[in-house]
C-alpha cells in the first residue's frame, strides 16, 4: 500500500504512470505531475480506471523550485518519488524529498544546464543527508542506467569470482520512419551523443574522440549493427562498486543517417548550449532545435523493431575458470505502443523505474542513504523485470565479440 509520486510527464512518464497503475495492488495512490498540466490531464485520462485502478490524481509542479516542490509534497505525504522529469531537476528535487521526509527514484544522472557533465558527485554528495534522514535515494533505475547495472550485478553475484571485462551494448534496431528523431529528450540525447567517448582501462579513464572507436556487433534476433563506444553514466558507479573491472565501455548503435544529421547540427551550431542573441531575445540553440524536431513520446504510432540492450562480461567463474556471459532483453516497438501508446525506448525506461519503485515499496530495496541500483540485491528486480513486459535471457560462452 503506497503513494507515489511521478514527476515529468513525458515518454519516461506516461509508462510509468500505465505500469504503476497496473501495480495498483501496491501502488494504491498515484499522483503524476510535470510542468505542463495538461499532458499529465491527458495521460490520466487515457489510464482511467482500465486496470481496475483508483484514477490518477495530476497536479502542476516546477521541479526547479524547491519550496513548490516540498508544498506539493506535504500535501500529498508520498512516500516516494519517481523522478523523470530532465536530469537537471536531480538535486531540487533530492532536496525537496529531504524538507518533506520523502524517498527518491530517478533513472539519469544530474547535469547542471551549462555544461554536458556526466557525473554521480553532485548526487553522491548527498548520501550523508539522506543517511541522517532514515530515507532511501536509489539512482539510475532506468535500462542504461539501470537495467544493465543490474545484470552487471546479477552476473557477480551468480557466476563470476572476478568480473574483469564488461561491455555494455545497447542496439536500437527500430524504424521511426522520421528523417531524424532522438528516442529520448533530444536535449539530454544529443548533450549525451555528442560528447567525446570515454571508457575504463587498468584503474584509468581512457578519453577518444566522439565515435572513434567502433564495429559491427552481432545482435540476437537483430543481426550485425555498427556500434559505437560512446561514455555512457553508469561506468562511473560500476567501476567503483566492482573494482576487479579491468575494462568496461559502453558501445551504442547508431545509423549512417543519424549521424550524418548530428555532425551537421553539430557543425551549424544548433548543438550548442550556451545562450545567444536572437531578435533580442536568449535562446539556447539545443533547446530551439527541441522545439522542432518530432516529440519523442509521440514517435511510438509508426515505430517498428526492436531494441536489445545487454552486457557481455568476461572472467572468472566460481571456480576460477574462464567464463563469458551475455545477459540482454529485446523489445518491440510494436509491443511497447499496443500497451502504453509510447516507442521501447520509454518503456524500456519506465519499466525498470516501476520496478525499483516497487523493490522499495516492498521493502527489498530499502535503506538510508543514496545509492546506485547495483547495490541492491539484483534478484527480486530481476524475477519482476520478467513479469512486468522485459524479459531477459542469457547465453553462456559465446563469443563476446569484443
Ligand atoms: P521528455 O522530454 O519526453 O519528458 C520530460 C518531462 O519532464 C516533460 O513532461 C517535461 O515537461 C517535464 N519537465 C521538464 N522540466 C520540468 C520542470 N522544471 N518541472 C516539471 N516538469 C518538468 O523526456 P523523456 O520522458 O524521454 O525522459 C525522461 C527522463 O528519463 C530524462 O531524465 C531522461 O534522461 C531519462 N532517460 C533515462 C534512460 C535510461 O535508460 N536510464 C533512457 C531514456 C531516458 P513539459 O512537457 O512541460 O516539457
Amino acid at each position: 500500500m503506497s503513494k507515489i509520486i511521478i514527476i515529468g510527464a513525458g515518454g519516461v512518464g506516461t509508462v510509468v504512470a500505465h505500469k504503476a497503475a497496473q501495480n495498483h495492488a501496491v501502488f494504491t495512490d498515484i499522483l503524476l505531475a510535470s510542468r505542463t498540466q495538461s499532458k499529465c490531464d491527458a495521460i490520466a485520462d487515457a489510464i482511467g480506471t482500465k486496470y481496475g485502478n483508483q484514477p490518477i490524481r495530476t497536479a502542476q509542479v516546477d521541479a526547479d523550485n524547491v519550496a513548490e516542490l516540498v508544498s506539493l509534497f506535504k500535501n500529498f505525504k508520498p512516500e516516494l518519488v519517481i523522478n523523470v522529469a530532465l536530469p537537471y531537476q536531480d538535486l531540487t528535487i533530492m532536496d525537496a524529498c529531504l524538507e518533506a521526509g520523502v524517498n527518491y527514484l530517478d533513472t539519469a544522472n544530474y547535469e547542471p544546464k551549462d555544461e554536458a557533465k556526466f557525473e554521480y558527485k553532485w548526487q553522491w554528495a548527498y548520501q550523508d543527508k539522506f543517511e541522517k534522514a532514515g530515507l532511501t535515494a536509489i539512482l539510475g533505475c532506468g535500462f542504461d542506467p539501470g537495467v544493465t547495472s543490474i545484470f552487471t550485478a546479477y552476473a557477480a553475484k551468480h557466476y563470476f569470482s572476478k568480473m574483469e571485462y564488461l561491455d555494455i551494448v545497447d542496439c536500437n534496431a527500430g524504424d521511426h520512419g522520421k528523417a531524424f528523431a532522438t528516442n529520448f529528450n533530444p536535449e539530454i540525447n544529443i548533450r549525451e551523443v555528442t560528447q567525446k567517448g570515454k571508457y575504463w582501462e587498468n584503474g584509468q579513464w581512457v578519453v577518444t574522440e566522439p565515435h572513434e572507436i567502433h564495429k559491427p556487433l552481432i545482435y540476437p534476433r537483430i543481426g550485425p549493427k555498427e556500434s559505437y563506444v560512446i561514455y555512457h553514466e553508469e561506468l562511473e558507479s560500476l567501476v567503483k562498486n566492482f573494482p576487479s573491472l579491468k575494462r568496461a565501455r559502453f558501445w551504442m548503435t547508431f545509423g549512417q543517417e543519424y549521424l550524418t544529421h548530428l555532425r551537421v547540427i553539430q557543425n551549424i551550431g544548433m548543438a550548442r548550449i550556451d545562450p545567444i542573441l536572437y531578435n533580442g531575445v536568449e535562446i539556447v540553440p539545443i533547446q530551439f532545435l527541441k522545439a522542432v524536431l518530432p516529440d519523442p513520446g509521440e514517435l511510438g504510432e509508426n515505430y517498428t523493431g526492436e531494441t536489445s540492450i545487454g552486457c557481455r562480461i568476461k572472467g572468472l567463474d566460481k571456480e576460477g575458470k574462464e567464463i563469458a556471459y551475455y545477459i540482454y532483453n529485446n523489445c518491440l516497438h510494436q509491443d511497447a505502443y499496443k500497451e502504453t501508446g509510447t516507442q521501447g525506448v520509454s518503456y524500456t525506461t519506465g519499466v525498470p523505474a516501476t520496478i525499483g519503485a516497487l523493490m522499495f515499496a516492498k521493502n527489498n530495496w530499502r535503506k538510508p542513504g543514496v545509492f546506485n541500483v547495483e547495490e541492491f540485491n539484483p534478484d527480486p528486480f530481476l524475477d519482476e523485470l520478467n513479469k512486468q513486459g522485459l524479459p531477459w535471457h542469457e547465453i553462456f560462452n559465446g563469443d563476446l565479440e569484443v
